[in-house]
């Protein structure tokens, strides 16, 4: 397995559960994945339960765990394994915008898993449903957090069930979470987020800006060793997604074998 995410997990877990000897390699020297990040918010707790749930299970099983071990595809074919299941996650898209290697602009990711710090004034670019917990996240310190979005409303894209998509909403109004709708931001520069909204030049201030523009599948192993061995590509490697589909995609490949 390829990837210490819940998809790497749970198929490590249940090819183990199933008399296979296996090996799980994670480039990290941390086992979670993305749920690192979506157990952050002090409200996530229950994600965090459930990636501390499934690490336990992992050692406590016969996977064989790797830490800090890359999987390059000359690794991973000279392993010669009789399966390759590859789950490794997606990674956070970086638009091209002027000033995004400012020291003031970070990923929403580096935030929530608390890498980085942020200021009194936090924006959030997107509004999607990383850059709504990442605002409500801030605004437990932060004096004012604003998130700007390029589409008319926040959580447009989004496909979570109503009773979340409720409670986020509130939970957005009792943080004072400020938004800005309809906005496509130009440059960020001298902590000041330059934008432009009904055909406007506008400009905000900004200790921190954090960056929530979307995942984006990590798929060069895959595309590197497939036809040269068996191999599957679960979870968010084949489409970012959500916990529940990569769990059961996770252990679909393994009940395939
Ligand atoms: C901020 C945030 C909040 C979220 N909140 C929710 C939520 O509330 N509910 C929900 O259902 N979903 C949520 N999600 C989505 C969910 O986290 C992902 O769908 C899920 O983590 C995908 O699991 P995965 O195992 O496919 O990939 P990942 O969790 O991304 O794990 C992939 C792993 O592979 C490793 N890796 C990558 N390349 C290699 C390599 N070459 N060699 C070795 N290891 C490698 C990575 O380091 C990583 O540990 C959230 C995502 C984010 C970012």
């Amino acid at each position: 397995m390829v990837g210490g995410g819940p998809a790497g997990i749970t198929a490590a877990i249940t090819a183990a559960e199933r008399g296979m000897q296996v090996e799980l390699w994670e480039k990290k020297n941390e086992l979670g994945g993305l749920l690192l990040a979506a157990g952050g918010p002090r409200f996530k707790k229950d994600v965090m339960d459930y990636v501390h749930y499934l690490v336990n299970k992992l050692y406590r099983s016969n996977v064989k765990i790797r830490l800090m071990k890359e999987a390059t595809p000359e690794d991973v074919l000279a392993g010669n394994f009789d399966k390759v299941i590859i789950a490794t996650g997606s990674s956070p898209v970086m638009p091209p915008i002027k000033g995004i290697d400012q020291p003031f602009v970070v990923g929403a990711n580096d935030l929530l898993t608390n890498k980085k710090g942020y200021g009194k004034k936090v924006v959030v670019l997107g509004g999607g449903l990383v850059g709504c917990e990442t605002a409500c996240h801030c605004a437990e310190r932060a004096e004012e957090v604003t998130i700007i979005e390029a589409l008319p409303e926040i959580l447009m894209t989004v496909k979570h069930s109503k009773n979340n998509d409720q409670s986020l909403r509130q939970l957005m109004k009792d943080c004072d979470v400020k938004t800005i709708t309809n906005a496509k931001v130009a440059e960020f520069k001298d902590n000041k987020v330059y934008y432009e909204k009904d055909g406007k030049q506008e400009v905000i201030e900004a200790d921190t800006v954090a960056i929530a523009a979307g995942y984006r599948s990590n798929t060069s192993l895959y595309e590197a060793i497939n036809g040269k061995v068996d191999c599957a590509v679960v979870g968010d490697a084949e489409v970012p997604d959500n916990i529940l589909r990569a769990v059961h995609h996770g252990f679909h490949a393994v009940r395939c074998i």
